[in-house]
Formats: C-alpha cells, structure tokens, sequence
C-alpha cells in the first residue's frame, strides 16, 4: 500500500532554492522538463508550462537563446506560478536580462561566459538575486581539450569538465548551483554522476540526454536515473524525450515511484492478461489511467483478470479488483468489500477510487 517506505539511502547535498522549490538536501526529488515550443511564441509557450504543471511539473526551463526570446520570457514570466529555468549558452547579456525579469534558475556554463569581468557580472547579479545556476555538462559538448586529452567522452572527462565550472564559481564564492553531467549512454551518465557526487556536495540534476523516442527514451531514462537512485544520488531529474514534454513529467514520476521515492497519483499494478481473465484488463486500465489523470493523491490499485493473482495483490493496494466469472471481487485496504459486475467495471471503479483519494486527503 502506499505506506510502503523505499530502502534508498540518499546521498547528502546541500539544499539550493529555485524559486519557491527546494532542491537538495532532504527536499522532495523534483521532476522537471524543458519546453520545446518557440520562446518567442508566448502564448504555445505559456500554454505548453500550464499542461506541464498540470502533469506535476516542479520546475520548468524555457531555451532563451536571443534577446528577443528574453523579452518573451518577461511576458511568460508574468503568466506563470512556477520556477522557471532559463537556458542560456555563451551570451551574459541575456543571463542579466532575465535575471531582471524573475528567472529561478540560470542554466548556464560559467566557464562558457568569456572574459572575467563577464563572468563575474552574472555570478554577482545571481548573488544579489538569490539567483542559483545549474552547471550543465552535455557528453556532446566537451571541450575540445578534454576531448583531445580523453580522446572521447568519458566519465572523467564529464567530470573535468564539471569541475572546471565548479572552480570558477568556487573562486567567486559562489556555492548556490547544481550540477548535471548528462550523457546519451547510460553507464556513461551513469560513472559520470556517480564520480561526481564523490566531489561535491552540491545538489545533482540527473538526465540522459537525448535518450530517444518515447518508448526506448522511457526505458533508458528508467534504467540510468533508476541506478542513480537507487545509490541514492539524485536532487533533480529531468527525463529527455524525442516527445511531448509532457510525457517526461509523466515518466519522471513513474521512475520516483517505481523506486518508491516520491508517489503521485495512481500507482496502477495489473496484470498481463491471459485467457484466464475474467473482463478486459488491459482495456480496463488504459481507460481508467485516462479518466484518473487529474487524481495527484497517492495510491496504490491492482487490476487483476483472475483470482490467481488478484486477491494476494489486492492484499497489499488500497484498492483492488480480482476478476471473476460476471461479478469480480473488489477489495479495500485488503479486505473484500463487494462485488462488480463485470459490464459495469469503469465507471464503478472510476468513482470507487475517486472516493478512495478524497478519504486518503481528509486523512
Ligand atoms: Fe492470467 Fe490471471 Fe495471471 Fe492475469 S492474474 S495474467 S488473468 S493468470
């Protein structure tokens, strides 16, 4: 049931502010995405921050790579509620200037600024703004340095890379920033992060980059964040997707609470179906996933087609249903409560767990 506790042990960093969010530390993981419309096209791009903070969005980044694109992000800033990234390369003239229009979070690579007094402007200007930055070292952006001196991207070489950024924000006493060294191979991303969790004790942002299509992407998310943290390291996830953003808030929390680190609404556990079963699990389930996506409390609900797994898995959900000839057995908090007919399972169920998470709220 969701009182169950994961076993992860989490590794300690220190706790940074984006805005009103905690990142670090024994804050929540946060889920984050980034926006993929045009940031100059205000209205796709506020439209498009709104759907990701209805999937649960914590955090959001928005690509400010003009000075047009920072005058937009002043009128999407004044339309939204949450803390907003914004990701800038190489220009400090666009780091003060959504500074000045409420940016939570300045993505950008100190030792990409260019000259000093460049780079201190931004880290002053963050200073007084409360204003953290998050480093963010990308396997398909090294240096050419490191990229001479490893020969390719490796672990050490992310980071070298990292820590080259670190120093230079070390030098300027500078210690609110988080740091990601995302890379599209999984046990690459995976030794770069575990490296430099060893070296910092800043918040980490986990990624692998350019992970692919939804489904491969999903899974391959799943697998590096899940080794992660799973040595419970990790502050900060965002999960990238050749797909609507949206599916990445979705996924990120699907990762959190296959490990048990964060729940969000329905945990659905069902079965594979076979001829055993006794209605359309697979039907059943897609259709209630749908209809329950506005439901964000907690909770566990097995949807099993037969009474070979359906009772022992109901033991342990909130609710659950077992199928069985015309009428299947439904349980709460492991108990048998009643009977469902067969043709009437969705709506019964729809209203059966909305009751549920209503109850679990009043709590
Ligand atoms: Fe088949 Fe029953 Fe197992 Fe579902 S629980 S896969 S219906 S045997």
């Amino acid at each position: 049931m969701t009182q169950h506790v994961s076993p992860i042990k989490r590794r300690i960093s220190k706790q940074i502010m984006v805005g009103n969010v905690p990142v670090g530390g024994n804050a929540p993981i946060s889920v984050q995405s980034m926006t993929n419309t045009l940031t100059t096209d205000v209205a796709a791009t506020v439209a498009q921050i709104q759907a990701l903070q209805r999937v649960g969005a914590d955090i959001v980044r928005v690509s400010v790579p003009t000075m047009d694109a920072a005058e937009a992000f002043k009128l999407i800033r004044q339309q939204i509620s949450i803390p907003l990234v914004a990701d800038i390369h190489f220009d400090y003239r666009i780091a003060l200037k959504v500074a000045e229009y409420g940016v939570d979070c300045l993505r950008i690579n100190p030792g990409n600024i260019g000259k000093e007094d460049r780079i201190r402007a931004v880290v002053d200007c963050a200073r007084d703004m409360n204003i953290p930055i998050r480093i963010g070292v990308n396997g398909g952006s090294l240096e050419k340095e490191l990229m001479d001196k490893y020969g390719e991207p490796t672990a050490e070489a992310l980071v070298e890379s990292a820590m080259r950024h670190v120093d230079i924000l070390d030098r300027l006493n500078f210690d609110q920033f988080k740091v990601s060294v995302k890379a599209s191979d999984v046990f690459l991303a995976v030794d770069a992060y575990r490296l430099l969790a060893k070296q910092i004790e800043q918040p980490l942002h986990l990624g692998i980059t350019e992970a692919g299509g939804f489904r491969a992407g999903a899974v391959k998310s799943a697998i590096g964040l899940g080794m992660l943290l799973a040595d419970g390291i990790g502050d900060t996830l965002r999960v990238s997707l050749a797909a609507d953003p949206v599916e990445e808030i979705k996924v990120g929390f699907d990762i959190l609470k296959s490990l048990r680190i964060r729940a969000r609404g329905i945990n659905f556990i069902a079965c594979p179906t076979c001829s055993r079963q006794e209605f359309d699990v697979i039907g059943t389930v897609n259709a209630l996933e749908q209809r329950l996506e506005d439901i964000i409390t907690p909770l566990d609900v097995s949807i099993i087609g037969c009474v070979v797994n359906g009772p022992g898995e109901a033991l342990v959900s909130d609710l659950g249903l077992a199928g069985a000839n015309r009428m299947s057995a439904l349980y709460e908090n492991g108990e048998r409560v009643g009977r469902l007919d067969n043709n009437e399972l969705l709506d019964q169920l729809e209203a059966r767990i909305r009751a549920k998470a209503s109850q679990l709220d009043q709590e």
